[in-house]
């Protein structure tokens, strides 16, 4: 744990933090102020998934700080362009609007779907998310999400949106008419347990957007950018969206979120949107080097195969301490649910020198960085295993 006395009290209360400062990062470690060494296991959130201090980012946002680091959107740069064309080609969506995180992006998102609907009819504008979604901490954004303690305070919220259980099929086709303009979804609920769509419901959602005529929106923010082993989750089920939110892994720890769209939602005109400091030459470079990146077929291949080392791994550990109630998720964006409550896993954790993260009462996120290898997943199972027999 850290040494120094942190004095927060000018800092807004408003996360529950652990009393650890961090100095420095490198690979999967991170380093406190005391010297202590610790496994990231939450890798900010899905953010960090090339790890800390990965050199080629370093060289990326050392020579781009050298040369330009922000101009205005009324102008373009290399970088901006360079990164549109590269998630275009690989998305095989037509245009891209750059942002700073993932609740901009869903509130973009949010504006083509009333946009594109109110084209239509004025009556179109009805938005159709899931139960248990996440999308972020704006009004708009929240008014999506499912949890109530967040949203409570904040209301009146945005008004028009239903919400179905994932997976409930026959839920979503009830739900359904021709005033809805979007469906909005994560293709992999982070936030809300890490539960995937499964293949009939994330085709339904695609039919039913396209018998409505409506816009199938996905929520990458945390499940894509390569962590299920596909660069974008939605290659995962072979579905694609009219709108796809990205941000979070997309910067590799530089802010940047993007929405992505076809043809047919790119209703955006100038003076309809804008960002100041979205797509700024410094977070595009560093976005088109984490493409490159990430992109490989090399690269997504070892994300799947250290996935299903970790689940070997935990099964296997599961033989001994019968701590396991269900794995979920992929690739690299794990739902482990146990006996235990999430929140006793994670303090024992920290004792370990180890970063966990939960989603949900019982479930612990699994969601390193990337580039994790098969010995460093080795040194996480045998920190897994002191935490389990200090609560067994
Ligand atoms: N959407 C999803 C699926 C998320 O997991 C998050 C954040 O965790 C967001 C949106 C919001 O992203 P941000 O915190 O960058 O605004």
């Amino acid at each position: 744990m850290s040494t120094k006395n942190i004095n927060s009290d000018s800092i807004m209360n408003t996360y529950g933090r652990k009393d650890v400062v961090f100095e420095k990062g490198s690979g999967v470690w991170l380093y406190d102020d005391a010297g202590n060494k610790y496994l990231d296991f939450v890798a900010g959130v899905a953010v960090n998934c090339l790890g800390h201090s990965h050199p080629a980012i370093v060289d990326t946002m050392k020579s781009q700080v050298e040369n330009l680091i922000h101009v205005s959107n009324i102008y373009w740069t290399q970088s901006q362009l360079d990164l549109g064309e590269k998630i275009c080609k690989e998305s095989g969506l037509s245009s891209a609007f750059f942002c700073n995180s993932g609740t901009e992006s869903l509130e973009a998102a949010m504006k083509i779907a009333r946009k594109f609907g109110k084209a239509k009819s004025d009556d179109k504008t009805k938005i159709v998310v899931l139960e248990k979604a996440f999308h972020g901490r704006t009004i708009g954004a929240l008014s999506l999400t499912w949890n109530e303690k967040y949203k409570k305070p904040f209301g009146p919220l945005v008004d028009n949106i239903v919400a179905v259980p994932l997976n409930d099929t026959e839920g979503l086709k009830d739900i359904m008419d021709e005033n809805v303009c979007a469906i909005i979804m994560e293709p992999i609920q982070g936030e809300g347990g890490i539960y995937n769509s499964s293949q009939t419901f994330i085709e339904t959602a695609r039919a039913m957007a396209d018998t409505y005529d409506a816009l199938l929106i996905f929520d990458e923010v945390q499940c894509g950018m390569g962590r299920t082993g596909y660069l974008f989750a939605h290659q995962l089920y072979d579905v694609k969206p009219d709108v796809l939110c990205l941000a979070k892994g997309l910067g590799a720890g530089m802010p940047i979120g993007a929405v992505v769209v076809n043809a047919r939602a790119d209703v955006l005109v100038p003076g309809d949107h804008g960002s100041t400091f979205g797509g700024n030459p410094l977070a595009c470079a560093t976005g088109n080097t984490v493409m490159d990146i990430i992109g490989e077929a090399s690269f997504l291949d070892q994300v799947k195969s250290v996935s299903a080392y970790l689940i070997e791994s935990f099964n296997a550990l599961n033989e001994k301490y019968d701590f396991l109630k269900e794995i979920r998720g992929s690739g690299l964006i794990l739902g482990v649910e146990t006996k235990y409550k999430s929140a006793e896993i994670i303090e024992k954790a920290l004792e370990e020198g180890l970063l966990l993260i939960g989603a949900g009462e019982n479930t612990v996120r699994i969601i390193p960085p990337l580039v994790i290898s098969k010995e460093e997943i080795d040194i996480f199972i045998d920190k897994f295993e002191k935490i389990l027999l200090a609560l067994s």
